[in-house]
């Protein structure tokens, strides 16, 4: 990013800030506190799976926040009981475990691959990870993570990881040939951070079959590509495979901090109480919002919008900039699209701003597109229209 606004002296000077600061939205717009609106086709980094200021939501919400916000785990609460049947039934695992963001469900994750190891007698669980992976920032989950960028400065990196090549089942036979202290397979269905990148169909079945015919659990990180955003409720559900550990966050709870583990008959008895908790994991106002989500996602038949749009405003970048030289590949399922170019683009996020157009670049050259799942044809459409001058003129210029 070129243009950062100066930080404020008592924020943390984490984020390189664009300068601009967002006041209110409705559906996929979004207006700045100087009342320029944008449309939104990064909904909060894939967050706000019901836009802005929904009007089943909001109401829902308002309703929840009077009532009771936080109860501790101490006592049943009857929205976590709620969400946990919903996805069960959605995801055909078994039980959930709540927690408040994603790198916390994949922190619960490795936990129940380190135990799952230790109970059956191995002392070193090993977890097969996976190269350009995103996993979170915890200690444990930046270790996971295969970006030395984002690990650069807080070594030492926890063990107990070995990393492979996407989409290559011998590299992954190769890696963990004889090792019996191989416990789990961790991948994204469709990495995120590291630019968009699908796993193959065929591929996740044979890490399937490898994954049964080893005693592995097959863990499915579906913090950014689940919760419908691919017009599966979960990305891995196109390959008709089940995991045996799912990590959910981002879009669970449209806005709202939640994440989920939700595992199958191979995880979910392994933890017992006092292995493993969270303070505002499944606190009522998040389980709301989780419940109201999916209720919404369902009534309003936002995974066919998601596949129908998505399918749509792909078709459309691929005719305005599909061949223009310089555009390498677009690539996603549903409303998750990454366009790849030629050369490092993340002068693009402040030309789409200035445009209008709220959007993101990760991996340096994938422009990212994640919009709400309520975004209309004619919406995706005008996303185009701002957003190929944008690339058009970037790809003229000469580096
Ligand atoms: C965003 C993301 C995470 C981390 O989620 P946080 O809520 O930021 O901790 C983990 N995994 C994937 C795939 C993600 O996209």
């Amino acid at each position: 990013m070129t243009q950062t606004s100066p930080t404020s002296p008592h924020t943390m000077n984490t984020y390189g800030r664009l300068s601009v600061a967002m006041s209110h939205g409705k559906g996929v717009r979004l207006w700045d506190t100087n009342g320029k609106s944008y449309l939104d086709a990064l909904a909060g980094i894939a967050v706000n799976t019901l836009g802005h200021g929904h009007p089943k939501l909001v109401p829902a919400l308002q309703d929840q926040v009077a009532k009771m916000m936080h109860c501790c785990n101490y006592y049943h609460i009857p929205d976590q009981e709620k969400l946990a049947d919903k996805l069960v039934s959605l995801s055909g695992l078994t039980n959930a475990f709540f927690c408040s963001t994603g790198l916390e469900a994949n922190e619960a994750a490795i936990k129940l691959a380190r135990k799952f190891g230790h109970d059956k007698g191995i002392k070193n669980p090993t977890i097969v990870v996976y190269e350009k992976a995103f996993h979170g920032r915890s200690i444990a989950t930046l270790s996971a993570t295969g970006n030395e960028k984002i690990q650069q400065g807080f070594g030492p990196m926890v063990e107990g990881f070995i990393r492979v090549p996407l989409n290559d089942i011998d590299a992954l036979k190769k890696a963990t040939h004889n090792n019996p202290d191989v416990v789990a397979v961790f991948f994204e269905t469709i990495q995120g951070e590291g630019g968009i990148n699908p796993m193959k169909w065929e591929y996740l079945r044979e890490v399937r079959a490898l994954c049964d015919a080893k005693d592995w659990l097959m863990m499915i990180d579906e913090v950014q590509c689940g919760m419908g955003r691919t017009g599966k409720w979960f990305a891995h559900q196109w390959a008709g495979i089940l995991p045996d550990v799912m990590p959910l966050a981002k879009g669970l709870g449209s806005g709202v901090p939640i994440g989920a583990v939700v595992a199958g008959p191979k995880a979910a008895g392994i933890f017992q109480p006092g292995n493993h908790g969270s303070t505002f994991g499944g606190n009522p106002l998040a389980m709301r919002a989780g419940v109201e989500t999916i209720r919404i996602i369902e009534e309003d038949g936002l995974l066919e919008n998601a596949a129908c749009v998505g399918e749509h405003l792909k078709n459309a970048l691929m005719r305005e900039i599909g061949s223009l030289k310089g555009a390498k590949e677009i690539r996603g399922y549903g409303l998750m699209i990454g366009i790849e170019l030629d050369k490092p683009c993340g002068v693009i996020m402040q030309r789409a701003l200035d445009a209008g157009l709220l959007l993101s670049v990760t991996a340096d050259s994938v422009i990212r597109l994640v919009p709400a799942l309520i975004m209309t044809e004619k919406e995706a459409d005008q996303v185009v229209a701002l957003l190929a001058p944008v690339i058009k003129t970037f790809l003229n210029e000469s580096t």
